[in-house]
C-alpha cells in the first residue's frame, strides 16, 4: 500500500532546492531549537498577523493596526535595538502601504482567512495549505490571495512555475468547486502591486503529475533510509546560495556559506 504523504507550497519547493533540507525537516525533524529563523520571518510574520487580523475584523482602524503591530513585533528575535528598529521601520511601510492600497480588504466576499486547506488523497498524496484568504468576486472568480513582504515582484511566468501558486489554485478548487474561474493573486506589500496568476485544466493537471512524481521519488528516498542509506545519500544536498537563508544552516555540514 502506498504509504500517505502529506505535502504543502514549502516542503515542495524545499525538497527542489535542497532534498537534504526536506530530509532534515520531514525525515530527521531536527528540533525547533536547532533551527534559525531569520529575524526577517520574524517580521514577516508579524506584518501577516496584523493583515489576519483586519481581514477578520475590517472595521478595525489603521491606528490599531500600527499598535498591533508593535505588540506582534518579534524584538528579541534581533541581535541588537538599533537593528530591531530598522526592521520595524520596514514592518511598518509595509503595513502603511497595504492600509493605502489594501488589496484583498473590499471587493468580493470573503469566505476564508489563514484557512488550513487540505485535498482529498490522490495515489497516497494529499496537498495542503494556509493561504492569507480566499474572496469570490460577483462575476463568480475565485480567488486566493497571497501576501509578500519581501522586495521582489516576480512574473506571472514566473509565479505559474512556482508550487505555491499551483497548490494554492488546486485547493480552491477542492473547497470551492463548480466555479468558472480560479484566481491566485500574490500582493507584494513592499510596492502596493499584484500580479494575477490563472491555470489552465491541462496545467492544473501537469501540475498534479509534478507533485505526485516528487511524492514517489520523496517516498523512495524515505525507503532507501529505512533499508540503511545514510541520509545524505538518499536525499542529496545542494549546496548554493540558498544555504545563507536554509533553516537547517546551523546543524548542516554540507552549507557552502
Ligand atoms: S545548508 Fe544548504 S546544503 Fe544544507 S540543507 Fe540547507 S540548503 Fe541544503
Amino acid at each position: 500500500m502506498t504509504k500517505k504523504l502529506n505535502l504543502s507550497p514549502a516542503s515542495v519547493r524545499m525538497w527542489l532546492e535542497c532534498p537534504y533540507a526536506f530530509a532534515l525537516d520531514r525525515v530527521a525533524k531536527v528540533p525547533r531549537t536547532q533551527r534559525v529563523i531569520t529575524p526577517q520571518m520574524h517580521t514577516g510574520r508579524a506584518v501577516h498577523t496584523v493583515l489576519e487580523q483586519i481581514a477578520k475584523q475590517p472595521e478595525l482602524s489603521a491606528e490599531f493596526a500600527e499598535s498591533s503591530l508593535e505588540r506582534t513585533f518579534s524584538w528579541d528575535a534581533y541581535a541588537d535595538r538599533a537593528e530591531a528598529e530598522v526592521a520595524f521601520q520596514t514592518a511598518r511601510e509595509r503595513l502603511a502601504t497595504w492600509l493605502v492600497t489594501p488589496y484583498g480588504r473590499e471587493a468580493g466576499q470573503l469566505l476564508a482567512v489563514e484557512k488550513m486547506l487540505r485535498s482529498p488523497e490522490r495515489d497516497g498524496l494529499v496537498l495542503s495549505g494556509r493561504p492569507d484568504l480566499v474572496r469570490i468576486y460577483p462575476d463568480d472568480t475565485i480567488e486566493v490571495v497571497d501576501h509578500k513582504s519581501g522586495l521582489c515582484t516576480p512574473s506571472a511566468e514566473e509565479l505559474k512555475g512556482e508550487p505555491q501558486a499551483a497548490i494554492y489554485r488546486i485547493l480552491a478548487e477542492v473547497h470551492w468547486p463548480g466555479y468558472p474561474n480560479y484566481r491566485v493573486t500574490f500582493s507584494y506589500l513592499a510596492t502596493g502591486t499584484t500580479v494575477p496568476v490563472q491555470f489552465g485544466r491541462e496545467e492544473v493537471e501537469a501540475w498534479w503529475e509534478f507533485i505526485l512524481d516528487v511524492a514517489e521519488r520523496i517516498r523512495k528516498a524515505r525507503a532507501q533510509v529505512e533499508g540503511d542509506l545514510h541520509l545524505e545519500e538518499a536525499f542529496e544536498p545542494q549546496p548554493g546560495a540558498r544555504c545563507a537563508r536554509c533553516m537547517f544552516r546551523k546543524v548542516c555540514t554540507f552549507r557552502s556559506v
